[in-house]
């Protein structure tokens, strides 16, 4: 399917189209609820709305969502979403992540997240790299000024393996939408209606998806991609892909991600965690983030029930855990190799 590119005036209209019914429907019960007391947190979750598909930008899907019986991680059967999609994002471009010359300026590279801080991958800060891992054996560019950077399908499939490939040291990982096949579709099932978990569950594989479709992906392995030497920057937009399961977000920048005003100073609402509950950009319109998030980065109030607020681009982490309950095997790495993720213990 060909990805559209949806004008901004209709995202604003789905935007305030689609909260209103959202917000109108009547409080569905949840099972997660005992003990909750009247008024505290804990009962805000209970009145969780449930997931609105068409919230999801259509270019993005590979078909209408549809409702089918699941299993959760507790055993619980329940009705799930299945969202099929692209992984393409039809709401921004994607790249560039690698700099081809150490001359070339920010417009030409991503981000790399480091101790918290997205930097910004110009050709300086390639060339720098040794100096700022403090480790001689960075040398990612060439004497000429130019950049090593992987520039063909196997190149990005051998680099981005757990086990680098050694020729692929010290290169800038780069790996191209047109390096994937066209009709790349993945499933992904999410909680009709979310419902709190007795404890909070790790994440491990994939943590949610933006309004577009894509995959907000578990942390980069950046220990392991640093080892070798290698980058494997993310685009401005916080995505880059890999060759199993396409463009995938490890960071959440402003202003790329299609998002829903809430009509108060609230930040917006930017997709959907694998539990079901909403997933809002990091910070409201005063700059700063919630200051009771809990371990998990989510927190509840009484307009949008319980819901999650994103890390700043430079945690290379968007959420810490998963408080509701998830589908039975969903937070699972796929079958086949994952060359993005470490290998399994
Ligand atoms: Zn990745
Ligand atoms: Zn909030």
């Amino acid at each position: 399917m060909t990805p559209r590119v949806v004008s901004t005036p209709k995202l604003l209209l789905l935007g305030t189209l689609l909260i209103a019914p959202s917000c109108a429907r009547p409080s569905s019960p949840s099972s997660g609820d005992q003990g909750a007391q009247a008024g505290s947190p804990q009962d805000t979750l209970s009145t969780a709305k449930a997931v609105d598909p068409s919230l999801f930008l259509a270019a993005g899907l590979a078909g209408p969502v549809q409702e089918v019986p699941c299993t959760l991680e507790s055993g619980e059967s329940t009705t799930c979403l299945r969202i099929a999609r692209t992984s393409v994002p039809s709401d921004h471009a994607q790249g560039p992540w690698c700099p081809k010359s150490i001359h070339d300026g920010p417009e030409a590279g991503g981000i790399w997240p480091e101790a918290g801080v997205a930097h910004e991958v110009t050709g300086e800060f390639v060339a720098n790299l040794a100096t700022f891992y403090e480790d001689s054996a960075w040398a990612v560019h060439n004497e000429d000024g130019t950049i090593n950077v992987t520039d063909s399908a196997e190149k990005c499939a051998a680099a981005a393996r757990p086990d680098v490939d050694p020729d692929l040291h010290n290169h800038c990982v780069e790996c191209l939408p047109t390096y994937l096949a066209q009709d790349t579709v993945v499933e992904t099932l999410i909680p009709k209606v979310p419902t709190k978990a007795r404890s909070p569950s790790p994440i491990r594989s994939n943590i949610g998806l933006a309004l577009n479709g894509v995959e907000f992906a578990a942390p980069a392995p950046t220990h392991a991609i640093l080892a070798a030497h290698t980058l494997a920057p993310f685009d401005d937009c916080g995505g880059h892909i890999n060759m199993h399961e396409g463009y995938h977000y490890h960071a959440v920048t402003s202003g790329c991600l299609t998002s829903i005003a809430q009509g108060d100073a609230h930040a917006p609402m930017i997709g959907y965690a694998l539990d079901g509950f909403p997933i809002h950009a990091r910070a409201g319109d005063d700059g700063t983030e919630p200051i009771d998030l809990d371990e998990c980065r989510g927190h509840a109030d009484e307009t949008r029930g319980y819901h999650y607020h994103v890390a700043g681009p430079g945690k290379n982490q968007t959420l810490n855990c998963f408080t509701g309950e998830i589908v039975e095997g969903a937070a699972r790495r796929p079958p086949g190799p994952r060359p993005d993720q470490p290998p399994p213990k």
